[in-house]
């Protein structure tokens, strides 16, 4: 069994865990990184002239390589271990914030975001009096791109989207939105927490500028995740964080910071977790990206299908190729009411607003019900949660 956990019975059923898109469970091998690092390895990284600290160096080092070609990056140094999609969203509004923007200035975010892709450009325009502009979506759950492209203004100085969206599966054309923005030299960032997973990604065919995930939604432990930045334009940001590491020296008077990426990694990073990012990138490249796109396409198609006979189902995201996530209501029943009773017969689902307050009130709804996938969803998966909705439907209406 390469997912321990989901031999889980809850409340004498056997676990169905469809809460994914929260985090995905984490596979034997990435257990085993992470337990045998700190049964063997553990040290201080990058000081140390002893043997377990140049050990660890080196396979936290050989992580950021894997990671590079994971997502065919240029260079090592544009990989940033991060604790997640929120701080690698934060380091970047934070410090591009400081660098560039200015009263009167805009950014440009989507509706669809998640409010760690949303919060922090406004606290970044809050402190110079820059404002935020939006790109609206259709029933659907597509972004309206001849909205946005009447969005740039000379005043745009960033554009942050979604690659695809946690609470609507919508699969944002991050490409065509990129080059839109780069039209008009403007930089994008893309949150790819939701992407991850599910796609092979390629920055540099993206042509996009940052690319932000986290590990424990791609099978990984929690507490790392990945800034990816063009080494031109993150050489041109300030520091995030002080501390050790990202200096070359310091004196009372002045200090000078390390090349790229250790600039923007203060402190001790959390090496046993990042070791567990690399076993996960293992884990996704022996299963295959592709086996897995196809697994998961297959299993979302049967899934709307099935679902759809539930009677009084209304889904949200119904864009064409969503990808990972099912977001529904019964009627009118509150989701918090579907969440529970589905636990009660083994069903993991996530209710409420899904961190993305703006798309319910788009739709004019407290919340929805979610049931995610990840590579070990199956059909049976699916099966179970028709059957518990069949059953609790009569009850809520
Ligand atoms: N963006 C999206 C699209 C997400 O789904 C999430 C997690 N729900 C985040 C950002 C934040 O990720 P984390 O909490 O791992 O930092």
């Amino acid at each position: 069994m390469d997912f321990p956990i989901l031999d889980t019975q809850v409340y004498g059923h056997p676990l169905v865990y469809l809460d994914n898109a929260a985090t995905t469970q984490k596979p034997q091998q990435v257990i085993e990184a992470l337990t045998n690092y700190y049964l063997t390895l553990n040290s201080n990284i990058h000081r140390g002239t002893h043997y377990l600290a140049t050990q660890a160096t080196e396979r936290y080092e050989a992580v950021r390589q894997q990671v590079q070609q994971f997502i065919h990056a240029a260079s090592n140094k544009e990989i940033v271990f991060t604790r997640g999609t929120t701080e690698s969203i934060n380091l970047v509004a934070a410090t591009f914030g400081r660098q560039f923007l200015h009263e009167g200035d805009e950014v440009i975010v989507s509706g669809m975001e998640h409010h760690s892709n949303i919060v922090p450009w406004q606290l970044a325009c809050e402190q110079v009096g820059a404002r935020l502009r939006v790109i609206p979506f259709s029933d659907e759950g597509v972004l309206d791109l001849e909205v946005y492209r009447s969005l740039f203004s000379t005043r745009t100085r960033l554009v942050a989207v979604n690659h695809v969206s946690n609470t609507l599966g919508t699969v944002n054309p991050v490409k065509e939105i990129v080059g839109i923005a780069h039209g008009h030299n403007v930089p994008v960032l893309i949150d790819g927490a939701q992407a991850i997973a599910h796609m092979p990604v390629d920055v540099q065919d993206l042509g996009c500028d940052f690319y932000c995930f986290s590990g424990h939604k791609m099978y990984a432990p929690m507490g790392v995740g990945v800034l990816y930045g063009r080494e031109e334009l993150l050489n041109q940001l300030p520091p995030y964080q002080g501390g050790g590491e990202m200096i070359k020296d310091v004196t009372f008077e002045k200090t000078t910071y390390n090349e790229l990426p250790y600039k923007f990694e203060a402190g001790t990073p959390s090496v046993g977790d990042v070791l567990g990012l690399g076993a996960a990138i293992d884990f996704i490249q022996s299963r295959g990206m592709d086996s897995i796109v196809r697994h998961e396409e297959q299993l979302m198609s049967y899934a709307m299908d099935r679902l759809a006979t539930v009677p009084n189902i209304r889904f949200f995201g119904t864009a064409p190729g969503k990808v990972g996530v099912i977001s529904f209501l019964l009627g009118n029943a509150h989701p918090y009411d579907v969440g529970t009773l589905l636990d009660k017969l083994g069903v993991a689902v996530r209710t409420g607003h899904h961190c993305t307050q703006p798309i319910m009130d788009r739709y004019g709804i407290p919340g929805t019900v979610r049931a995610s996938f990840a590579c070990y969803t199956t059909t049976a998966d699916i099966d179970a949660l028709h059957a518990a909705l069949l059953r609790i439907e009569p009850m809520l209406m």
